[in-house]
């Protein structure tokens, strides 16, 4: 995941090119807060450490944080240090593709071994088919439905 700086000066950069452009009074741009989508990440790539951090947050006076104006960082911040777990550790840190996940328990079909794949292909910048135009075999199939078994029968 990119880090905070990265997001903001992403930001920075797509804001600065819209206020360029001619048309510009016709663009809404609306960005993310830094903060929340580095907590997101987080939150998305969490294990059961988390949840300390979780109840410190709520306990610190997090409450409703998914209004802007209710979100504090600095609450979050003093969570983590609390639980001594740092929230790079699930963000901007690169991991082995033969890491264990938290989520590897939950079968979802797709297995391990295709998207070990994907991202091979990502990083070479190359696209998977659409699954109506060839199957891949990511394993979705074992639920025998959708657009793995449509027109197929
Ligand atoms: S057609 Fe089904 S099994 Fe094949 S790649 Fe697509 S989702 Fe996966």
């Amino acid at each position: 995941m990119r880090t905070r700086e990265d997001f903001l000066e992403a930001a920075r950069t797509v804001n600065h090119e819209i206020k360029e452009q001619q048309n510009r009074k016709s663009i809404r741009y609306h960005w993310h807060e830094a903060d929340v989508t580095v907590l997101e990440g987080v939150l998305a790539r969490g294990d059961r450490r988390i949840g300390a951090v979780i109840a410190n947050a709520y306990r610190n006076g997090a409450l409703y944080d998914a209004w802007t104006d209710e979100f504090s960082a600095e609450i979050w911040e003093r969570a983590f240090a609390q639980a001594g777990v740092d929230p790079a550790f699930y963000t901007t840190r690169e991991r082995d593709v033969d890491e264990i996940l938290p989520w590897d328990f939950i079968d979802i079909g797709v297995t391990k071994k295709f998207l070990k794949k994907e991202w091979q292909l990502a990083q070479m910048g190359r696209v998977t088919p659409n699954c109506r135009q060839s199957c891949s075999g990511c394993g979705a199939v074992c639920y025998g439905g959708g657009v793995c078994v449509e027109n197929k029968n």
